[in-house]
């Protein structure tokens, strides 16, 4: 009982010092989900222990006292925070609870952006006042800034008082564009979008918020007299010229809005902002004034943040793996925490560079997030949780599996283990062989290869070629049985009839991907006449750089490589390439962009398609686009092709050309 009083006391204590670093300094120290988890905690206690209720308390607040030097403007009526759910079956209690007393009625499913609330005034149809939401009761008049955003008008044809409220955010496009100038001046990088337009809106100058790229979407009009419903007042704050969102929909049922959800949350790592969750809200004006406000939030809407995608660990320590390439990796290993899903124990931290950059030490707290929803990075180390035993990495100079000294080329972040003969490396490079997008040899993944490495049974990728001799050895593995043993030799035999593409990407040459691969073999059709390519010939195909025209002329002369080449010819491997020419493809150096909802491909299939027909894909149209291929639904890139002159096709042409290739 005490021990709960006593957290209750800390954990207000913690948090109102993380919500000073977040609002007041646009700079958290903990990631939103552990701010999160420890917000619902105090919530929980509190509930439980009315006795220690105090209205001081984080959670009776909105926000945090910002102290600037706007001037203080109080708001007409409050502007809230929102509650929230972290799950479907918190979200479906919620509903249950209005639609037990209401009955079927229309709720607002909408985006949550995570930006910064604002409010706008007009008066006789003209921008009078922006001001942010601070404290709840009073926010700051930081119209100078705001009136730098063009997308909101500066008069509405409209000449009552007039009041709505949205987010001000940072496309995720400007926010990396922010940070990596800052990281160019030396300048501290904002945390997230939020952070970053948060501080932008509280520049005294204005010429700093007007570059920062800001926009704003709004969401709610608090007092309308144009309109009984929610929806249908952003329909009419649509025609006054506001940016509304139009991925907005009203629901009647809560599976329909939990379908909705899903469906966004695939996508909106696509979005042009962050979202962090969605927001429902009841529709009619009516039920929302019956439902009312608690101090901190209204009772008529209700977040659902999305799982988070970062979270902090702590890191246990650092160890380099060596590649195929005999690239030097270093990796956390940390202490085991749950993201999107997943248990993550270990986070790549990439290079040298990277770990000085960051100043990432062991026994660091460290923020976690997934790149690209696969990888687990290290974002960011917490300085501020350093207790005295965290020590600074020093990166090895000698390889941790074969001990020879490591290379760092110039220009280059990585290390990079030489020895041709490292066992990490001859292993790796056999892995990456037998992977599926180079010669798909099915049943010689990771696990297999270590064993037979450590067996003495396979030393290099020639000696893939021999495992149909080794039977009785290969056997006498443990848990090795007959059937796999056949399945590998199969899988073996019919690797010799690849095409060249698949050989040359999986020999692993260095900046030789599987695009290069199938330039090069396209390019020289066999292995003989791209072995005695000059660097010349390679540096003059399209896409292929000088370093990598380098790379390329090296591995060629190198006598392992020959050798290995002439042995793998010798075990009967295909040298040829198999596929069409492609330099007779209409879109060979092509630059495409595709646009509006596909039906005869996928996105991926068609852009698959004409990259192995040598076009380039990419997003947006300019002078320089040859062809945009449009499907259903086009919009403003088809437009612009159009004013641009650039050539059009629709998704029929394009099949049509394909039939014909
Ligand atoms: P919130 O961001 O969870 O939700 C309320 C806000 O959502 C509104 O004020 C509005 O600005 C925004 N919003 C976006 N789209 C909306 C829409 N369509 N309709 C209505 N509102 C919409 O609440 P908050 O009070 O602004 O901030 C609390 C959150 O901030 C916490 O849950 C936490 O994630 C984060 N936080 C983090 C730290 C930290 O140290 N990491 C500290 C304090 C707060």
């Amino acid at each position: 009982m005490k021990k709960e009083i006593d957290r209750i006391q800390e954990l207000r204590k913690r948090l109102d010092q993380y919500a000073y670093e977040y609002y007041t300094l646009d700079r958290p120290t903990i990631s939103d989900s552990e701010y999160d988890a420890l917000f619902r905690e105090l919530e929980e206690l509190e509930a439980k222990h009315p006795e220690a209720f105090d209205r001081n308390s984080i959670t009776q607040r909105v926000g945090y006292e910002v102290l600037t030097e706007f001037k203080k403007v109080r708001h007409s009526r409050p502007m809230l925070s929102l509650g929230d759910v972290f799950s479907y079956e918190e979200l479906r209690a919620w509903y249950k609870k209005i639609v037990d007393v209401y009955g079927k009625i229309d709720f607002c499913v909408e985006y949550k952006i995570d930006g910064l609330a604002m409010n706008l005034f007009y008066e006789d149809g003209f921008f009078k006042q922006a001001t942010t939401r601070g404290n709840g009761v009073e926010g700051e008049d930081v119209s100078s800034n705001v009136k730098t955003i063009r997308s909101i008008p500066m008069e509405i044809p409209y000449r009552q008082p007039y009041e709505i409220r949205g987010e001000i955010y940072m496309p995720k496009e400007s926010f990396r564009a922010l940070n990596a100038k800052r990281a160019l001046k030396g300048e501290e990088e904002f945390a997230n979008p939020r952070n970053a337009a948060a501080g932008s809106i509280r520049q005294l100058d204005s010429r700093i918020a007007a570059s920062r790229g800001l926009d704003g979407i709004w969401y709610y009009v608090p007092d309308d007299v144009n309109a009984s419903t929610h929806y249908d007042s952003l329909a009419y704050a649509k025609q006054l010229g506001f940016k509304i969102n139009d991925t907005n929909r009203l629901f009647n049922d809560i599976d329909a809005i939990c379908n909705y959800i899903d469906e966004v949350a695939k996508i909106r790592h696509e979005l042009p902002y962050e979202i962090d969750g969605m927001v429902i809200k009841v529709n009619r004006y009516d039920i929302q004034e019956d439902l009312g406000y608690t101090t901190r939030v209204p009772k008529w809407a209700i977040a659902y943040k999305f799982p988070p995608e970062e979270v902090t660990s702590i890191v246990e320590d650092i160890f380099i793996t060596v590649g195929r390439t005999g690239k030097c990796t270093p990796n956390a290993k940390l202490k085991s925490v749950k993201l999107q899903g997943s248990t993550i124990s270990y986070a790549t931290l990439h290079n040298e560079d990277m770990i000085k950059q960051k100043d990432i030490r062991i026994n660091d707290t460290v923020v976690i997030r997934k790149a690209g929803d696969i990888i687990p990075e290290v974002v960011r180390s917490l300085k501020e949780k350093r207790n005295g035993q965290q020590l600074p990495y020093i990166f090895p100079e000698f390889c941790p599996v074969c001990g020879s000294k490591l290379l760092r080329l110039k220009g280059e972040a990585n290390h990079y283990c030489i020895n041709s003969d490292c066992p990490a490396k001859v292993a790796q490079s056999i892995v990456h062989f037998a992977s599926r997008n180079a010669m798909n040899i099915e049943g010689l993944g990771e696990r297999k290869v270590e064993i037979f490495y450590e067996k003495g049974i396979l030393r290099s990728i020639e000696d893939i070629y021999t495992l149909a001799s080794k039977r009785d050895l290969i056997l006498s593995i443990e848990k090795f049985g007959e059937k796999s043993y056949q399945n590998l030799i199969e899988a073996i035999e019919r690797s010799k009839q690849n095409s060249l593409e698949q050989l040359i990407f999986g020999l692993g040459i260095r900046q030789i991907g599987e695009k290069a691969a199938k330039i090069l073999a396209a390019r020289f059709q066999t292995m003989e006449d791209l072995m005695s390519a000059e660097v010349e010939d390679l540096k003059d195909i399209r896409d292929i750089g000088e370093i990598t025209a380098i790379a390329v002329y090296d591995f060629f002369h190198d006598e392992h490589n020959v050798a290995l080449i002439d042995n793998l010819k010798l075990y009967g491997l295909n040298m040829r390439y198999l596929g069409t020419a492609i330099e007779s493809s209409p879109f060979m150096d092509k630059t495409i962009v595709l646009t509006g909802s596909l039906e005869l491909y996928s996105r991926n299939e068609a852009t698959k398609l004409l990259e192995s027909l040598g076009a380039h894909v990419t997003s947006s149209v300019s002078k320089k686009t040859d062809f945009v291929i449009y499907g259903a639904n086009a919009g403003s890139k088809y437009d612009k092709a159009l004013s641009l002159n650039v050539k059009v096709i629709s998704e029929a042409e394009f099949k049509k050309m394909m039939e014909e290739e």
